[in-house]
Protein backbone atom coordinates (compact mmCIF):
# COMPACT_ATOMS: atom_id res chain seq x y z
CA UNK A 1 0.00 0.00 0.00
CA UNK A 2 0.88 3.55 -0.89
CA UNK A 3 2.48 5.41 2.38
CA UNK A 4 1.62 9.16 2.61
CA UNK A 5 3.67 11.68 3.77
CA UNK A 6 1.37 14.38 5.19
CA UNK A 7 4.35 17.41 5.47
CA UNK A 8 5.46 16.88 1.68
CA UNK A 9 2.37 15.79 0.14
CA UNK A 10 3.69 13.20 -1.15
CA UNK A 11 2.24 9.82 -1.91
CA UNK A 12 5.30 7.33 -2.27
CA UNK A 13 4.14 4.16 -4.26
CA UNK A 14 1.92 3.90 -7.56
CA UNK A 15 1.73 7.74 -7.94
CA UNK A 16 3.54 10.69 -7.40
CA UNK A 17 0.91 13.65 -6.25
CA UNK A 18 3.90 16.41 -6.26
CA UNK A 19 6.80 15.63 -7.93
CA UNK A 20 9.43 14.73 -4.74
CA UNK A 21 12.68 17.40 -4.40
CA UNK A 22 15.89 15.77 -3.60
CA UNK A 23 18.99 17.84 -2.76
CA UNK A 24 22.64 17.75 -2.53
CA UNK A 25 24.60 20.62 -0.13
CA UNK A 26 27.66 20.59 -0.34
CA UNK A 27 30.07 23.09 2.29
CA UNK A 28 32.33 24.98 -0.05
CA UNK A 29 35.72 25.11 2.55
CA UNK A 30 37.41 23.10 0.71
CA UNK A 31 37.97 20.38 -2.89
CA UNK A 32 35.14 17.72 -3.14
CA UNK A 33 36.33 14.00 -2.55
CA UNK A 34 35.07 10.80 -3.09
CA UNK A 35 32.45 11.22 -0.12
CA UNK A 36 31.06 13.73 -1.65
CA UNK A 37 31.11 12.30 -4.73
CA UNK A 38 29.11 9.35 -3.48
CA UNK A 39 27.03 11.38 -1.17
CA UNK A 40 25.86 13.62 -4.57
CA UNK A 41 25.59 10.63 -7.00
CA UNK A 42 23.47 8.62 -4.57
CA UNK A 43 20.82 11.94 -4.78
CA UNK A 44 21.49 11.76 -8.77
CA UNK A 45 20.18 7.92 -8.63
CA UNK A 46 17.44 8.14 -5.83
CA UNK A 47 16.02 11.83 -7.76
CA UNK A 48 16.38 9.32 -11.02
CA UNK A 49 14.54 6.55 -9.26
CA UNK A 50 11.48 9.00 -7.67
CA UNK A 51 11.61 11.01 -10.68
CA UNK A 52 12.28 13.93 -8.10
CA UNK A 53 13.88 17.63 -8.79
CA UNK A 54 17.68 17.39 -7.55
CA UNK A 55 18.74 20.97 -6.24
CA UNK A 56 21.86 22.42 -5.60
CA UNK A 57 22.98 24.25 -2.41
CA UNK A 58 25.87 25.93 -1.17
CA UNK A 59 25.93 26.32 2.92
CA UNK A 60 28.84 28.89 3.03
CA UNK A 61 27.32 30.73 5.76
CA UNK A 62 30.86 29.89 7.54
CA UNK A 63 32.95 32.83 6.79
CA UNK A 64 36.22 31.95 7.86
CA UNK A 65 36.25 28.78 5.97
CA UNK A 66 34.05 29.27 2.67
CA UNK A 67 35.66 30.38 -0.35
CA UNK A 68 34.20 30.94 -3.86
CA UNK A 69 36.50 29.47 -5.69
CA UNK A 70 35.83 26.01 -3.85
CA UNK A 71 32.42 26.87 -4.78
CA UNK A 72 33.37 27.41 -8.16
CA UNK A 73 36.01 23.88 -7.95
CA UNK A 74 32.90 21.99 -6.30
CA UNK A 75 30.33 22.98 -9.20
CA UNK A 76 33.15 21.86 -11.75
CA UNK A 77 33.57 18.78 -10.06
CA UNK A 78 29.85 17.81 -9.60
CA UNK A 79 29.24 18.60 -13.30
CA UNK A 80 32.73 16.46 -14.60
CA UNK A 81 31.26 13.28 -12.13
CA UNK A 82 27.92 13.72 -14.27
CA UNK A 83 26.07 15.04 -11.44
CA UNK A 84 23.28 17.35 -12.64
CA UNK A 85 20.83 19.77 -10.63
CA UNK A 86 17.70 21.64 -12.04
CA UNK A 87 17.79 25.36 -10.64
CA UNK A 88 20.49 27.71 -10.41
CA UNK A 89 22.02 26.66 -6.57
CA UNK A 90 21.02 28.33 -3.38
CA UNK A 91 23.67 29.88 -1.49
CA UNK A 92 22.79 30.28 1.94
CA UNK A 93 25.15 33.37 2.65
CA UNK A 94 22.10 35.15 0.50
CA UNK A 95 19.46 34.25 2.76
CA UNK A 96 20.76 35.37 6.24
CA UNK A 97 17.76 37.89 7.46
CA UNK A 98 15.69 34.83 6.86
CA UNK A 99 17.67 32.68 9.66
CA UNK A 100 18.04 35.59 11.24
CA UNK A 101 14.10 36.56 11.71
CA UNK A 102 13.67 32.65 13.07
CA UNK A 103 16.80 33.02 15.17
CA UNK A 104 14.58 36.11 16.36
CA UNK A 105 11.10 34.50 16.78
CA UNK A 106 12.56 31.49 18.83
CA UNK A 107 14.39 34.39 21.58
CA UNK A 108 11.00 36.16 21.83
CA UNK A 109 8.86 32.86 22.70
CA UNK A 110 11.77 32.32 25.60
CA UNK A 111 13.46 29.18 23.54
CA UNK A 112 16.50 30.88 22.90
CA UNK A 113 19.02 33.01 24.99
CA UNK A 114 22.68 34.68 23.92
CA UNK A 115 25.16 32.90 25.13
CA UNK A 116 28.92 35.15 25.84
CA UNK A 117 30.99 31.62 27.13
CA UNK A 118 33.69 31.13 24.59
CA UNK A 119 34.80 27.63 23.63
CA UNK A 120 37.43 27.99 25.83
CA UNK A 121 35.66 29.11 29.03
CA UNK A 122 33.27 26.10 28.34
CA UNK A 123 36.00 23.16 27.66
CA UNK A 124 37.80 24.76 30.65
CA UNK A 125 34.90 24.71 32.83
CA UNK A 126 33.31 20.99 31.56
CA UNK A 127 37.21 19.24 31.78
CA UNK A 128 37.26 20.23 35.36
CA UNK A 129 33.93 17.97 36.23
CA UNK A 130 34.93 14.73 35.73
CA UNK A 131 32.66 12.75 32.80
CA UNK A 132 30.99 15.68 31.94
CA UNK A 133 28.89 14.51 29.15
CA UNK A 134 29.67 15.23 25.38
CA UNK A 135 26.91 16.02 22.35
CA UNK A 136 27.04 13.47 19.51
CA UNK A 137 29.51 15.27 17.27
CA UNK A 138 31.94 15.09 20.65
CA UNK A 139 31.58 18.48 22.34
CA UNK A 140 30.96 19.02 26.21
CA UNK A 141 27.26 19.99 26.61
CA UNK A 142 26.90 23.10 27.48
CA UNK A 143 26.77 23.79 31.09
CA UNK A 144 24.11 26.37 31.16
CA UNK A 145 26.02 29.28 32.81
CA UNK A 146 24.08 31.95 30.37
CA UNK A 147 20.48 30.27 30.60
CA UNK A 148 19.29 32.15 33.74
CA UNK A 149 21.21 36.05 32.98
CA UNK A 150 18.62 38.13 33.03
CA UNK A 151 17.52 40.88 30.34
CA UNK A 152 19.36 43.73 32.29
CA UNK A 153 22.27 41.28 32.76
CA UNK A 154 22.46 40.60 28.95
CA UNK A 155 22.05 44.39 27.62
CA UNK A 156 25.07 45.33 30.12
CA UNK A 157 27.08 42.47 28.62
CA UNK A 158 26.11 43.81 25.02
CA UNK A 159 26.66 47.16 25.42
CA UNK A 160 30.06 46.70 27.23
CA UNK A 161 30.86 44.89 23.62
CA UNK A 162 30.99 41.35 24.78
CA UNK A 163 30.51 38.99 21.58
CA UNK A 164 27.69 36.53 22.16
CA UNK A 165 25.99 33.12 20.12
CA UNK A 166 22.63 32.05 20.81
CA UNK A 167 21.65 28.43 22.01
CA UNK A 168 18.54 26.83 22.11
CA UNK A 169 16.95 25.89 25.29
CA UNK A 170 16.70 22.09 25.26
CA UNK A 171 14.38 22.17 27.98
CA UNK A 172 12.00 24.92 26.76
CA UNK A 173 12.16 23.57 22.93
CA UNK A 174 11.46 20.16 23.84
CA UNK A 175 8.12 21.14 26.14
CA UNK A 176 6.96 23.50 23.41
CA UNK A 177 6.37 21.21 20.90
CA UNK A 178 4.10 17.94 20.80
CA UNK A 179 6.35 15.04 21.25
CA UNK A 180 7.41 12.87 20.93
CA UNK A 181 8.73 13.99 17.34
CA UNK A 182 9.53 11.26 15.08
CA UNK A 183 10.73 11.53 11.32
CA UNK A 184 10.84 8.79 8.65
CA UNK A 185 13.93 6.74 7.69
CA UNK A 186 14.81 4.71 4.75
CA UNK A 187 17.38 2.40 4.69
CA UNK A 188 18.63 0.81 1.90
CA UNK A 189 16.32 -1.26 0.18
CA UNK A 190 13.58 -0.82 3.00
CA UNK A 191 10.55 0.76 3.49
CA UNK A 192 10.48 4.14 5.69
CA UNK A 193 10.60 3.53 9.41
CA UNK A 194 9.12 5.91 11.56
CA UNK A 195 12.74 7.07 14.19
CA UNK A 196 11.65 8.95 17.49
CA UNK A 197 13.72 12.44 17.15
CA UNK A 198 16.55 12.46 20.33
CA UNK A 199 17.56 16.35 20.14
CA UNK A 200 17.87 16.34 23.91
CA UNK A 201 21.35 14.66 22.92
CA UNK A 202 22.20 17.45 22.10
CA UNK A 203 22.10 20.24 25.29
CA UNK A 204 21.85 23.83 24.75
CA UNK A 205 22.93 23.64 21.32
CA UNK A 206 24.40 26.79 19.58
CA UNK A 207 21.69 27.68 17.09
CA UNK A 208 23.38 31.26 15.91
CA UNK A 209 26.97 31.71 15.14
CA UNK A 210 28.58 34.80 16.84
CA UNK A 211 30.13 36.39 13.73
CA UNK A 212 26.67 35.54 11.54
CA UNK A 213 23.54 35.27 12.44
CA UNK A 214 22.94 31.43 11.60
CA UNK A 215 24.35 27.58 11.69
CA UNK A 216 24.48 25.00 9.53
CA UNK A 217 20.69 23.45 12.05
CA UNK A 218 18.77 26.49 11.74
CA UNK A 219 19.69 27.26 8.11
CA UNK A 220 19.61 23.52 7.17
CA UNK A 221 16.03 23.43 8.20
CA UNK A 222 14.38 26.69 6.78
CA UNK A 223 16.27 25.89 3.57
CA UNK A 224 15.01 23.00 3.22
CA UNK A 225 11.77 24.17 3.87
CA UNK A 226 11.87 26.96 1.45
CA UNK A 227 12.99 24.65 -1.28
CA UNK A 228 10.56 22.38 -0.98
CA UNK A 229 12.59 19.33 0.05
CA UNK A 230 10.87 15.82 0.25
CA UNK A 231 13.63 13.63 0.91
CA UNK A 232 17.31 14.35 2.36
CA UNK A 233 19.71 11.91 1.52
CA UNK A 234 23.18 12.55 3.33
CA UNK A 235 25.87 10.80 5.55
CA UNK A 236 25.44 8.85 8.44
CA UNK A 237 27.47 11.34 10.28
CA UNK A 238 24.52 13.84 10.35
CA UNK A 239 22.43 11.24 11.57
CA UNK A 240 22.01 12.47 15.02
CA UNK A 241 21.39 15.93 13.51
CA UNK A 242 18.40 14.99 12.10
CA UNK A 243 16.56 14.96 15.80
CA UNK A 244 17.54 17.83 16.31
CA UNK A 245 16.49 19.77 13.02
CA UNK A 246 13.42 17.54 13.39
CA UNK A 247 12.72 19.67 16.88
CA UNK A 248 13.71 22.84 15.06
CA UNK A 249 10.94 21.79 12.12
CA UNK A 250 8.46 21.55 14.90
CA UNK A 251 9.36 25.02 16.71
CA UNK A 252 9.37 26.91 13.23
CA UNK A 253 6.19 25.44 12.06
CA UNK A 254 7.79 23.25 8.97
CA UNK A 255 7.45 20.03 7.87
CA UNK A 256 9.83 17.08 7.89
CA UNK A 257 11.17 15.63 4.84
CA UNK A 258 12.13 11.62 4.86
CA UNK A 259 15.55 10.94 5.39
CA UNK A 260 18.23 8.30 4.32
CA UNK A 261 21.49 8.36 6.10
CA UNK A 262 24.08 6.51 4.13
CA UNK A 263 27.12 4.79 4.90
CA UNK A 264 30.33 6.65 4.52
CA UNK A 265 33.14 6.43 2.52
CA UNK A 266 36.37 5.34 4.33
CA UNK A 267 39.71 5.75 3.35
CA UNK A 268 42.61 2.47 4.19
CA UNK A 269 42.70 3.47 7.66
CA UNK A 270 38.59 3.22 8.37
CA UNK A 271 38.83 7.10 8.80
CA UNK A 272 36.13 9.06 7.44
CA UNK A 273 37.41 11.04 4.32
CA UNK A 274 37.77 14.85 5.16
CA UNK A 275 38.33 17.76 3.00
CA UNK A 276 40.98 18.70 5.97
CA UNK A 277 42.69 15.08 5.60
CA UNK A 278 44.73 14.59 2.70
CA UNK A 279 42.45 12.43 0.67
CA UNK A 280 42.32 12.35 -2.67
CA UNK A 281 40.26 15.21 -4.06
CA UNK A 282 38.50 14.64 -7.46
CA UNK A 283 40.72 16.95 -8.52
CA UNK A 284 43.05 15.40 -7.74
CA UNK A 285 42.23 11.88 -9.48
CA UNK A 286 41.77 13.66 -12.20
CA UNK A 287 44.93 14.96 -12.55
CA UNK A 288 46.13 11.86 -12.37
CA UNK A 289 43.85 10.32 -15.11
CA UNK A 290 40.71 9.28 -13.82
CA UNK A 291 37.82 9.56 -15.84
CA UNK A 292 34.37 10.07 -14.33
CA UNK A 293 33.68 6.89 -15.46
CA UNK A 294 36.35 5.35 -13.20
CA UNK A 295 35.67 7.15 -9.85
CA UNK A 296 31.85 5.97 -10.13
CA UNK A 297 33.12 2.44 -10.81
CA UNK A 298 35.22 2.36 -7.95
CA UNK A 299 32.69 4.36 -5.97
CA UNK A 300 29.95 1.52 -6.79
CA UNK A 301 32.85 -1.26 -5.60
CA UNK A 302 33.62 0.51 -2.61
CA UNK A 303 30.16 1.00 -1.65
CA UNK A 304 28.22 -1.88 -3.17
CA UNK A 305 25.71 0.25 -4.94
CA UNK A 306 25.13 0.65 -8.79
CA UNK A 307 25.31 4.19 -10.46
N1 LIG B 1 26.87 21.04 4.28
C1 LIG B 1 26.93 19.76 4.93
C2 LIG B 1 28.25 19.10 4.59
O1 LIG B 1 28.90 19.48 3.63
C3 LIG B 1 25.82 18.82 4.50
C4 LIG B 1 24.57 19.16 5.17
C5 LIG B 1 23.35 18.31 4.82
O2 LIG B 1 23.36 17.55 3.83
O3 LIG B 1 22.39 18.48 5.53
O4 LIG B 1 28.64 18.20 5.30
Amino acid sequence: MAQQNASAGKTLGAETATQPVFRFAPSPNGYLHLGHAFSALLNLKLAKAHHARLLLRIEDIDPERSRRHFETALMEDLEWIGFRWDEPPRRQSEHLPDYAAALDGLIERGLAYPCFCSRSDIARACAEKMGWPRDPDGAFLYPGACRTLTQQECEARRASGARFSLRLDMAKAIAAVQGPLTYREFHEGEDGLAVVAAPELWGDVLIGRRDVPASYHIACVLDDAAQGVTDVVRGADLEAATGLHRLLQALLGLGAPDYRHHRLVLDSDARKLAKSKSSPCLRDLRARGASPASVRHELARLMKVEF
